[in-house]
């Protein structure tokens, strides 16, 4: 008896009069509400053994996606792997021509000698860098462009490859990162699809170097980090706004800090003032590397964390197409849980 009420209670009811039934044909079923851009070419990079930034972090993570992921959010959730590189032309709108021909001489030096190059201490190349950092900017340009197509129902995008890129400064690859990917996409909305305003938020536990250096100078690029401060690599130790229109916001963290002051930084001073920007789209260098468990850094988020900072931006962002990009995060259980916060907060929001 008490199983048959169960079952009652759980079983579809009738269609209540005058209801109207929206059915789906199979040839126009419901857009993916997310879709996840990644290439096994992003794998195959490889700083060297021990280096945190590990092939593994990928691997584990693709595995997710293939797994468990898949199963939980179905058809919600999208992977998509076109063969797209970047192109010099997309490279040259933030990287100057010194370091995009220095580092495609560094990719082919690797290559020949079949050997590792140091480019300073903790950044290399090695023979299959090029390949896999040239598709990994080329994903992020095809995520944007998915995203801003005429008609385009899937409007958030999160690119999951390496290596990561928020570091890299317009002349300078630095910090595993080589070209920065996220910010090769701000400019190529700007460029080829017209936006005008634009914005990058950086959750990652170090300081997004790279993409203030390419916005502080653009009055029409908002951005903003909370990071570890002090902490590699050293920038961005003030709170407050800087750049040509005040446009460039840093909330510093302190060693030690955790979900309550990364809550606070994000609902009383980041979103506040990207919503009075008012952006026509969002990019987020999402690391996940200010995790309790992660070795690099002192904070200490949850992963429910990244959750809730994902839907408080997308909720911010109001129906702005979004666009991720995978920075850090490096102990590779925290990692996997906490992307797919991530995953799970663009889906849902
Ligand atoms: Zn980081």
């Amino acid at each position: 008896m008490a199983l048959l009420s169960v079952l009652a209670r759980t079983l579809p009811r009738a269609p209540r009069a005058g209801a109207r039934l929206v059915r789906l044909s199979s040839t126009e079923r419901a857009p993916p509400k997310l879709a996840l851009y990644t290439s096994a070419l992003c794998v195959e990079h490889d700083a060297g053994m021990g280096h945190p930034e590990s092939p593994e972090r990928l691997t584990s993570l693709l595995a997710l996606a293939r797994g468990e992921w898949a199963t939980k959010f179905g058809e919600e959730l999208e992977l998509r792997e076109p063969n797209v590189d970047v192109t010099d032309e997309q490279l040259l709108r933030v990287h100057t021509e010194r370091h995009v021909s220095r580092m495609r001489a560094a990719f082919a030096t690797a290559g020949s000698k079949q050997a590792t190059l140091s480019l300073d201490a903790d950044t290399r190349v090695c023979p299959s860098s090029g390949a896999a950092s040239l598709r990994a900017s080329g994903l992020t340009v095809a995520a944007v462009d998915a995203v801003l197509a005429d008609g385009a129902r899937t409007k958030r995008a999160f690119v999951m490859a390496r290596p990561p890129g928020h570091h890299a400064e317009p002349d300078t690859a630095m910090g595993f990162c080589l070209f920065n990917s996220i910010m090769v996409g701000v400019a190529h909305a700007q460029a080829a699809h017209g936006l005008r305003k634009v914005a990058l938020l950086d959750f990652d536990v170090h300081h997004g170097n790279g993409g203030q250096a390419m916005c502080t100078e653009h009055a029409d690029r908002f951005f903003a980090s909370s990071h570890q401060s002090p902490c590699y690599p050293g920038s961005g130790n003030r709170l407050g706004t800087s750049g040509v229109a005040g446009q460039v916001l840093n909330v510093p963290l302190k060693p030690g800090a955790g979900s309550e002051q990364f809550r606070t930084a994000w609902a009383d001073t980041i979103l506040p003032a990207m919503a009075a920007f008012a952006p026509e789209m969002v990019f987020v260098s999402a690391g996940f590397d200010a995790h309790e468990f992660d070795p690099l850094a002192s904070l200490f988020l949850h992963e429910d964390d990244y959750e809730w900072v994902t839907k408080k931006i997308a909720e911010t962002a109001g129906g702005a197409p979004i666009v991720s990009y995978l920075e850090g995060g490096y102990e590779i259980g925290a990692l996997g849980r906490s992307v797919r916060a991530h995953v799970k907060g663009m889906i849902e929001a």
